[in-house]
């Protein structure tokens, strides 16, 4: 089957010829109908070696749909062909986090080696993939895979972000988005039909403030220094409630930091590594900072039922599995519009 897989440090990803993958017990095969590029492995394949910690070749990809194609011994209680999304933060499915569904957390998938698919176990940008164990399945009904593949992570990660805060975000709110990327638009999308907040953008693209427009957003600003007092003046000089910042950096995590309020909530999703300073005499007060990873399993179930329910729409740029390699240099480029996906 073909795959993209990244093979050489910092090397673009290649697509190659390589064997088709049998379920082992308790495994199912999936044929992918989608497979989603997320900043995510262009960070990873930026790293140098001395960084880097997956093996080579890695076969890309974490966000992934398909269907149902064979299943390894001992599966049961699975339809081959039915439609289905991956949850991509695989666990050992047994300790506590594991056991109320957050296998984002697990307490043990470092020690046992788990790792999931396209950051550290094969992934979905190929013909074929392996699901470690049918409960990380959850059945995509009539939702496009295509259209609705990035909701596994694009969609998935910012909603367990959001609920985190959701107290904060009561009417009258304000939150700030901060990077308008794969995640961002969906997270404006989402602010909007999870709560009565006002939802700000800020983005360093033209195009991508527009497209924050589009999925909701009810103001957009360039995100620079001058944004924190356009923004405070927003919020009479109050500051806001909530910053989702899908960048990270230095100079978006200083901008944050200059726009809450009194017990705020700052999350940080991107993994730009920026500092702050964290004390009562160094921002507002008893504010919080939350750096979430992905999202549990439940979450994934509710995200793609807000998708049914409420039109949650990812922007996506489809790709064939040839034309891959472009998606991610197009994605180091920014000149991705929403989400690229793969369609192989
Ligand atoms: P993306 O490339 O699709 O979007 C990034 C957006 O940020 C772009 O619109 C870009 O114009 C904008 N941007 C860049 N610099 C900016 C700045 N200084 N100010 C404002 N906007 C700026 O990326 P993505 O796939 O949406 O991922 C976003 C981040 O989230 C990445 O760092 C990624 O690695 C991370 N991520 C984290 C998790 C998690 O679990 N915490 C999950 C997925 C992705
Ligand atoms: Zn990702
Ligand atoms: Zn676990």
């Amino acid at each position: 089957m073909k795959a993209l897989q990244y093979r050489t440090i910092g090397s673009a990803p290649e697509v190659v010829e390589i064997e088709t993958p049998e379920p082992g017990p308790g495994q199912v095969r999936l044929k992918v109908t989608a497979a989603g590029v997320c900043h995510s492995d262009d960070f990873i394949m930026s790293l140098p070696e001395e960084h880097y910690v997956y093996a080579l070749p890695q076969t890309l990809g974490h966000e992934g749909a398909g269907t149902v194609d064979k299943l390894g011994d001992g599966v049961a209680h699975l339809e081959l062909g039915t439609s289905v999304a991956v949850y991509g933060p695989w666990g050992c499915g047994r300790c506590y986090e594991c056991s109320k569904g957050s296998e984002n957390y697990c307490t043990n998938a470092h020690e046992f080696g788990i790792r999931p698919p396209g950051l550290g176990s094969p992934g979905s940008m190929a013909e074929y993939m392996i699901v470690d164990s049918a409960r990380h399945l959850v059945p995509l009904g009539d939702l496009d895979p295509v259209k609705n593949v990035s909701l596994t992570d694009a969609g998935l990660t910012p909603y367990h972000a959001i609920k985190g805060s959701l107290d904060k975000l009561h009417a009258g709110s304000t939150c700030v988005v901060i990077g308008v990327g794969g995640l961002g638009h969906v997270a404006v999308q989402l602010l909007r039909a999870m709560t009565p907040a006002t939802v700000v953008a800020l983005d360093i693209s033209e195009e991508k403030l527009n497209l924050a427009t589009d999925v909701g957003a009810q103001y957009t600003f360039p995100s620079e220094p001058g944004a924190v007092a356009t923004v405070r003046d927003l919020t009479r000089g109050e500051g806001v409630n909530v910053v989702f910042d899908f960048v990270a950096n230095q100079a978006t995590m200083d901008l944050g930091h200059a726009m809450m309020r009194p017990q705020g909530d700052q999350v940080l999703v991107g993994v730009g590594a920026g500092v702050l300073p964290v004390g009562l005499t160094t921002g507002a007060m008893e504010s919080a900072i939350r750096s979430p990873y992905w999202g549990s399993r439940p979450e994934l179930i509710e995200v793609l039922d807000l998708a049914r329910t409420s039109g949650i729409n990812v922007h996506t740029e489809v790709y064939s599995l040839d034309n891959a390699p472009e998606a991610y240099a197009k994605l180091h480029r920014n000149e991705i519009m929403g989400r690229a996906v793969v369609v192989p």
